[in-house]
């Protein structure tokens, strides 16, 4: 059921989207005392976190010097931005309306409005749009080797990927730790990566790039079998077999909310004065991949997401629209980041734990327990599994007890990944008296979970 939309105060600030853009212009608004609120997304233009929360190692963000993965990465910013008073609102941005002042944001359950707006939504991942690509959705193909790599299909099977820039190199990188051979295909002569990026992949004996290959269709019967190719300074057309197939062929802005009501480039991305953060519009600012489609950096679209911080403030304070909050104590307490679970055992496995985690928690509560229990299959770069753990961990508490959740990581559990039929990460079954209920895949509201879980209650 939809929650009554709530009238609001006239905020300082608002900022769209949960990319490093938009988490650092929180962090720099709130210390400014304006107490921003950011709508983080949901599942309009990619995951909450944006593109970090797919990627494994980040080995160029400045202070990590042996690298961090994206989404640990993502979960520190958002935690520093939290520890200094950002309001979060877990949901889309549906509409926006810039032609009044206050502008007015309406997302799933509620309407805002603000004098100022920072627009950090980032990027989608872009599909190919081919004949049976719907066929394999799922079922092979995927738009995040991060997320996926690690299913039992894949395993030891023929993979491919399609792109030539960083993210396609990573991604056929990262899968040869799974796959027998990875497949690169790549429509010009050149990659499009960055040198170091490219020449690991040129070095790779397991990986074979295809030059010059154009992706005409994907075939197989259930789970995908082979992609049909056809080379391009050739024509000749040929089969590859493979049992995955990753896209990486770039991304296009979410800008969709702001058309008519600012200026885009002919791809879309906002435009800003250069070097600059101000939009077509007084007030509203833009920072990260939506206004740039030239850098495309973590650490330049947070440096971006400063400088629109900044300007906000210094417009709002000029035209006296900032009311500014009063801390009481000076230093916030220090910022919460999350734990990693210890698996359970013999020794430490409770039967009154919410949530627990492996193989033997699941054994242990499938046989025994009568309450509802959710098993959620995860893997350890999975980006998506960040925002869903804490969404089901709600459901968990407000149920008081009376649902159990078991965390099942499939790289270290494959045969019971396998036993499940478990096809990407996340995944989610939920169970009563060993019989399962409803199954999830990817992340989905929390409302969802949690009415699943009611009905099994009632
Ligand atoms: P890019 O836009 O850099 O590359 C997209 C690739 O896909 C290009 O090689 C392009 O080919 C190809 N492509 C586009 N459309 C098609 C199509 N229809 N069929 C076949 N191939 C297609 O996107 P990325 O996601 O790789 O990177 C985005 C940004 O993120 C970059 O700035 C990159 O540096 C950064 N990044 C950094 C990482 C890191 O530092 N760890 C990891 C991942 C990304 P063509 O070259 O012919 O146009």
């Amino acid at each position: 059921m939809r929650a009554e939309k709530k009238e609001l105060k006239t905020e300082n600030l608002v900022i769209i989207g949960s990319g490093p853009a938009g988490y650092t212009a929180a962090i720099y608004a709130s210390r400014a005392n304006l107490q921003p609120l950011l709508i983080t997304g949901f599942e309009k233009g990619g995951i909450p976190g944006g593109q970090l929360m797919t990627t494994t190692f980040v080995e160029n963000f400045p202070g990590f010097p042996n690298g961090v993965q994206g989404p640990e990465l993502m979960d520190l910013i958002k935690a520093q931005a939290v520890r200094w008073g950002t309001k979060l609102i877990e949901e889309d941005a549906i509409s926006i309306d810039l032609s009044k002042r206050p502008f007015s944001i309406v997302t799933t359950t509620q309407k805002i409005k603000t004098n100022s707006l920072i627009i950090s939504t980032g990027a989608s991942a872009n599909r190919l749009g081919l004949k049976n690509e719907k066929l394999f959705w799922s079922k092979g193909i995927s738009a995040c080797a991060i997320c996926d790599g690690a299913t039992p299909q894949f395993r030891d099977e023929e993979l491919a990927v399609i792109g030539g820039g960083d993210s396609a190199c990573e991604e056929a990188e990262y899968l040869t730790k799974y796959g027998s051979h990875v497949h690169l295909l790549v429509r010009s002569r050149k990659l499009r990566a960055s040198a170091a990026m490219a020449d690991r992949v040129e070095a790779n004996p397991n990986i074979t790039i295809h030059w010059e290959t154009e992706l005409l269709d994907v075939l197989g019967n259930n789970w995908l079998e082979k992609l049909k190719v056809k080379r391009r300074d050739t024509n000749q057309e040929d089969e590859i077999l493979a049992k995955g197939l990753f896209y990486a062929i770039g991304h296009t802005p979410n800008t969709s909310l702001f058309t008519n009501q600012l200026n885009t480039d002919s791809k879309g991305y906002l435009l800003t004065k250069p070097g600059r953060p101000e939009t077509s519009l007084e007030g509203v600012y833009a920072a990260g991949d939506v206004a740039d489609s030239e850098w495309r950096q973590g650490v330049t679209a947070a440096g971006s997401g400063c400088k629109a911080a900044l300007a906000a403030e210094r417009w709002l304070t000029k035209n006296n629209l900032a009311t500014l909050i009063k801390r009481v104590e000076l230093e916030p307490s220090k910022a919460e980041t999350t734990k990693t679970l210890e698996i359970s055992n013999e020794a430490n496995f409770d039967h009154e734990k919410t949530w627990q985690k492996g193989s033997f928690a699941l054994r242990k509560l499938y046989h025994e327990t009568e309450k509802p229990l959710f098993v959620v299959y995860t893997s350890s770069s999975c980006g998506p599994c960040h925002i869903l753990k804490p969404q089901l961990h709600r459901v968990l508490n407000e149920s008081k007890g009376k649902a159990m959740g078991v965390e099942i990581d499939i790289e270290i559990d494959q045969d019971i990944a396998k036993q499940a039929e478990v096809s990407g990460t996340p995944t989610v079954h939920l169970f009563k008296n060993k019989e399962l209920k409803k199954q999830w895949k990817g992340v989905k509201a929390r409302s969802e979970y949690k009415a699943a879980l009611d009905k099994l209650l009632d």
